[in-house]
């Protein structure tokens, strides 16, 4: 038996597990199927609760690279760690990652991930070249931005609903090295966090934040804010830094170690440490674009009971009143979670018919599972995101309303012509209210 099939590691019923390699040229027949890549989905939008999941992980040969355009060709299963360990030494890069390398592409692309370069880059979405989907009829479509092209936007943030994807062709960026060269800031307020990304966005390729949730009074809205740009191949960091072993959570706490004290002794002591105010630094990849990676296994430290993410977008005009109303009432309810993101995204258009990145400030933070009380905070969160015209990120929500996802993602029913008949995930059926497993 397997451990949870998502991040958030909530209790839900068994799924039946198929592995789906590259020797399966058809699915399997089964009613109600969902690919999953590697779980990094914190809710349920990778899981299918008394389904099948169908493992993709095997789906893991490089079909193609070539060094001198950066264009490389995979199978969905791939991971970008290991697109990284391939392209890096050749002066290529993933051009839009998350906040993990542990992620399979055909993962990235069902939820159309953005990284901290969203505002340049938009998101991964928009540096695929084509990919190949699996229909459970035995249909196998080639979509591309030419080629059965409203297949490629259903399927560019399709949640795995529309199919499998077997391979993918996309472009990557031409780096220098594994070293980033930036500032690390303090800043006091979330005006000041709103000056930094606009003075910053210009010149830096990467900018986000990370805010101190517990803070209250005029500390609200203080944290750090990070920018930096990939660094030329001439330039090195501290080789301990680029060695970077991965430790691992020996065993589940019995409860969570989150909880009120440890995040405000945390968050004060990241806060006044000395590297939160260093500018001219240098980071290696890893540790600045993974650095929960260092931790195997970190979303053990919830406890049993699991943890929710909360990830919202609001629009820019109201996104400060919003978000300071949203940090007060995080502070007051004593939950919330040392790892509170935010970040602004770009103008630029998301290519899925449901992708989530559009215009605004990204806020993210997790949530320890305290049953009602946790809810009670993430559906006043809601209402919030909600009134300002915002929307949630399916691929961490475990909880939002039917109604809610129906006003976030008002195009889901123009979507819905594109699910594949026997394909279904607990997320769909929670959100539109449909009951078949
Ligand atoms: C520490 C951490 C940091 C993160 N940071 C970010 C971030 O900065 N930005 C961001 O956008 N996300 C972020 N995420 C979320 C993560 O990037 C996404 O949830 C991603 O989609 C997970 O990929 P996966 O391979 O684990 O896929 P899974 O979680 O297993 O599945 C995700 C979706 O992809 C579908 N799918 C998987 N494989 C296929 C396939 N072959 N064909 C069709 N559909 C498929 C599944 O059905 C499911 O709907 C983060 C997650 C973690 C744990």
């Amino acid at each position: 038996m397997r451990g949870s099939p998502s991040w958030g590691r909530l209790p839900g019923a068994e799924p039946q597990w198929l592995a789906i390699g590259s020797r399966h040229q058809a699915l399997p027949e089964r009613a109600s199927m969902l690919p999953w890549g590697n779980g990094r989905s914190y809710g349920d939008s990778c899981r299918n609760d008394g389904g099948v999941l169908l493992a993709a992980g095997a789906l893991d040969r490089y079909i193609a690279f070539d060094p001198a355009t950066g264009i490389i060709e995979v199978e969905a299963g791939v991971q970008l760690a290991a697109i990284i360990a391939l392209a890096l030494p050749h002066g290529w890069f993933p051009a839009v990652t998350p906040g993990t390398r542990w992620v399979t592409v055909g993962g990235c692309i069902a939820n159309d991930v953005h990284g901290k370069n969203h505002h340049r880059a938009g998101s991964f979405g928009h540096h695929l070249l084509d990919f190949e989907l699996l229909r459970s009829d035995g249909t196998v479509l080639h979509c591309s931005p030419t080629e059965h092209r409203d297949w490629f936007d259903a399927t560019i943030g399709g949640l795995g609903l529309t199919g499998l994807i077997r391979r993918a062709r996309m472009q990557l960026q031409r780096v220098g090295g594994p070293w980033l060269r930036g500032d690390s800031l303090r800043f006091g307020s979330l005006a000041e966090f709103f000056a930094l990304s606009a003075c910053s966005e210009p010149d830096y390729a990467y900018t986000v934040a990370w805010l101190d949730c517990s803070a209250s009074g005029r500390h609200r809205g203080r944290g750090i804010f990070l920018r930096a740009n990939h660094a030329p191949a001439t330039v090195a960091g501290p080789q301990q830094e680029a060695a970077g072993r991965a430790l691992r959570l020996p065993f589940t706490p019995p409860l969570s170690a989150v909880n009120r004290l440890s995040l405000r002794a945390f968050n004060t002591l990241y806060f006044h440490r000395p590297a939160a105010q260093a500018r001219e630094r240098l980071w290696h990849y890893r540790p600045f674009f993974y650095p929960l990676d260092a931790i195997a296994d970190w979303n053990r430290l919830y406890g049993p009971r699991g943890f929710y993410q909360y990830q919202c977008v609001l629009p820019a005009a109201d996104a400060e009143t919003v978000l300071d109303e949203m940090l007060a009432r995080i502070a007051a309810s004593g939950l919330g979670s040392f790892l509170v993101v935010l970040k602004t995204f770009g103008a630029q258009r998301s290519r899925g018919l449901l992708s989530f990145a559009r215009p605004g400030v990204t806020l993210a933070l997790d949530f320890p599972n305290r049953g009602a009380a946790t809810l009670a905070l993430l559906d006043a969160l809601d209402r919030l995101t909600l009134d300002a015209g915002g929307a949630v990120y399916p691929a961490k929500d475990a909880r939002m309303s039917a109604a809610a996802f129906q006003q976030y993602f008002p195009q889901w029913q123009a979507f819905a012509r594109y699910i594949d008949p026997k394909f279904s995930s607990s997320f769909w059926r929670r959100v539109t209210g449909s009951t078949t497993a």
